[in-house]
């Protein structure tokens, strides 16, 4: 049980941090939510997680493009639940387009939301893991931390910069009792990839079928979307004791994609 530890989780309005976020309460853990939305979208979210599982939720509006408020968050999970044991790394946007088109600003978008927020949000809340001498880090990388696809450079490139990112700091805190990994999903069925399906059908001349079949899980051998539940069952699994040696893992949960 995670009764009486605190969890920041970044991105968690929307899909897999929503999911980590609700799994993690479920487990007894006192949320700090985080991310974009309708205020009360985001309030029925939050005093929701409150009422089914009778832990305390605060949301944190940071924007993990600005340092500062990356810290603000991790403080306030600080001062209303008390400590940060637990922070997930999840927010995460896409953007698709040829290397020599790419938007200067959706570069620069990515690898601060994708990457550098990480970086910011460790840095804040290790220092209280240190002291308290217990901490779980996981990273929401992607199987693009291991492989790549065409006109995703600066996603890949931020997935594959997660991946050191991940091992760097697990190292660090190995005897710290404080684990470090990532979490790499294939194509998870979210607003993220949704969103991802009307370009598609423009770019390649396709129904939202053959999208689907021959474009997303053309790649994924089990031809199937892992489930937002899946993953955020594994992050518990990684805060749990029995995980207590697994660091600077990166485990991949891709229906077999980059075995192939
Ligand atoms: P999503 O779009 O459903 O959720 C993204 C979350 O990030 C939302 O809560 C959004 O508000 C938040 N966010 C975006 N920009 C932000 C900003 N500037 N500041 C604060 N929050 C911000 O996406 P998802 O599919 O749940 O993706 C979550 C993570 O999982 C991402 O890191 C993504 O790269 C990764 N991932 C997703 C898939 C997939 O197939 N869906 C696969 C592999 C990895």
């Amino acid at each position: 049980s995670l009764a009486g530890k605190a969890a920041v989780v970044t991105g968690s309005t929307s899909g897999i941090g929503l999911a980590y976020a609700r799994a993690l309460a479920r487990a007894g853990a006192n949320i700090v939510l985080n991310g974009m939305g309708e205020p009360a979208d985001i309030e029925k979210e939050r005093s929701g997680i409150e009422r089914e599982f009778g832990v305390k939720a605060v949301h944190s509006p940071a924007d993990m493009t600005r340092p500062d408020e990356i810290e603000q968050m991790v403080r306030l999970g600080e001062k209303t639940l008390g400590s940060v044991d637990i922070l997930i790394n999840n927010a995460g946007i896409q953007f698709v387009s040829p290397v020599e088109e790419f938007p200067l600003d959706k570069w620069d978008a990515i690898i601060a939301i994708n990457l550098s927020s990480a970086f910011h949000a460790i840095r804040a809340a290790v220092p209280g893991m240190k002291a308290r001498g217990w901490g779980r880090i996981i990273n929401t990388a992607s199987a693009h931390s291991l492989v790549a696809s065409p006109f995703k450079s600066a996603y890949v490139a931020a997935k594959h910069g997660i991946a050191g990112l991940t091992k760097t700091v697990a190292l660090e805190l190995a005897t710290h009792k404080i684990t470090c990994n990532a979490i790499s999903p294939g194509y998870v069925w979210t607003p993220l990839v949704e969103r991802q399906v009307p370009d598609t059908m423009k770019a390649r001349n396709m129904t939202k079928e053959e999208v689907i079949k021959d474009v997303m899980l053309l790649a994924q051998p089990t031809k199937e979307f892992v489930t937002v539940e899946q993953v955020a069952a594994l992050a518990v699994y990684l805060c749990g004791d029995e995980a207590s040696q697994i660091t600077g893992a990166n485990l991949s949960i891709d229906g077999g994609w980059t075995a192939a």
